[in-house]
């Protein structure tokens, strides 16, 4: 056979061979190779969890179960419950485990000794370690990556993150259809639509570390992508605060990153006053629940990650009175801004038009009265 690399024929070889070996010398403890594993664990983390040893084995919850049960019977290992959470079961070794550790340790460092006859074994260790590392980590977050279905890159704006030079990621796709949305494309996606390639964006950002200090991710709507939280934990590595843009449309997705950490910013839209919020997402109100909207109000108005609600005004959808509902809504704590509408060109139904500078002053001055904190955002002149 031609000498070449062939790192899985190998790992299969070696992982096949390693298990023999163990099956054999285990007989007499009537130990299969793929108990070994959680017994060693348990032996060196007396008192683990179930779930515990899941995640440090990466065996399947299923598998796991089987294994740990039949050490239970054969006696080598024993669940107590937790004495202060009685719902948690600790896993435990045994006096018969004791007797027959020691040798089960020999047999590893006998096989160890084999293996490692004429290789650098530390230095294989080394690489083999980090390679397993790079497995658990970033073999599917690479897949999970290019899922992602990015629609556009804004490559500086210092209006998109509130006191920051950041950049913004525009995720395609979005669950509603504001008739004034003005990004079609982002909702409608056209046929052929050439997505931006995510290593491509990596780059971008790698290069502007220390001139740009956020990364605005907008859309579209953002959350609708479930790998979403790979795509900002890469950012966030890269040393950027991160800030998210949502319809608000799927609380507990909100509330996943915002607790895992994961964001430093929310900005939530809000689009009307209740009762003519499905209409102003183009959505038909006999179907429509404002439920989860209210819901991802809810949890941010009531955590403490920095956030603002924002509303895109449009003269022909709101009136000063619908303003003052959303000002009732979100009550007299929160930072809201009212945006002036503009027809970007590539409006989902173009017809629509904005207040003038002065009527927005006078929206803006009305809602002060309930929203003590309310901004105008992008009013233009004329
Ligand atoms: S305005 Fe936002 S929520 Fe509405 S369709 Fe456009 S991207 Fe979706």
């Amino acid at each position: 056979m031609a000498d070449q690399s062939n790192f899985l024929l190998n790992l299969s070889v070696l992982y096949r061979n390693t298990q023999k070996y163990f099956d054999r010398a285990l007989v007499p403890y009537d130990i299969g190779s793929g108990q070994l594993i959680f017994l060693l664990c348990i032996n060196e983390n007396e008192g683990i969890t179930m779930q515990e040893l899941t995640a440090l084995s990466e065996v399947d919850k299923g598998t796991t179960t089987k294994s740990i049960q039949r050490l239970i019977d054969q006696g080598y290992v024993q669940s107590r419950t937790d004495e202060k959470d009685h719902r948690v079961k600790r896993l435990y070794t045994t006096e018969n485990a004791s007797a027959i550790m020691p040798a089960v340790y020999e047999f590893r460092n006998q096989m160890r000794t084999i293996l490692a006859a004429d290789v650098d074994f530390p230095a294989f260790e080394q690489a083999l370690s980090a390679v397993t590392d790079n497995a658990r980590n970033r073999l599917f977050a690479e897949s999970d990556l290019q899922s992602l279905k990015i629609g556009g890159l804004q490559k500086m704006t210092l209006l998109d993150y509130p006191g920051k030079a950041a950049c913004t990621i525009f995720l395609s796709g979005c669950n509603f259809k504001c008739p004034f949305c003005h990004n079609r494309d982002l909702v409608f996606i056209p046929e052929r639509y050439e997505y931006f390639d995510v290593n491509d964006i990596m780059e971008y950002l790698e290069k502007r570390k220390g001139i740009l200090d956020g990364v605005a991710i907008s859309g579209g709507e953002p959350l609708l992508q479930e790998n979403l939280h790979t795509l900002i934990e890469r950012i966030r590595e890269l040393g950027y605060q991160v800030k998210l843009d949502t319809n608000g449309a799927y609380p507990k997705r909100l509330k996943e990153v915002v607790e895992k950490g994961l964001v430093d910013y929310v900005a939530m839209d809000i689009k009307n006053s209740p009762d003519k919020y499905a209409r102003t997402l183009g959505m038909n109100p006999e179907s429509f629940s404002l439920d989860p909207i209210r819901e991802s109000v809810e949890f941010l108005k009531s955590s403490q990650i920095e956030h603002e609600f924002r509303t895109t005004v449009v003269r022909e959808l709101h009136t000063a009175e619908d303003l003052l509902e959303i000002g009732r809504w979100l009550g007299e704590n929160e930072t809201y801004y009212l945006q002036q509408y503009v027809d970007s060109g590539n409006v989902i139904q173009p017809g629509y038009s904005a207040y003038t500078a002065a009527e927005m002053e006078d929206l803006r001055n009305q809602v002060a009265a309930l929203v003590p904190n309310v901004k105008l955002r992008g009013v233009k002149e004329g």
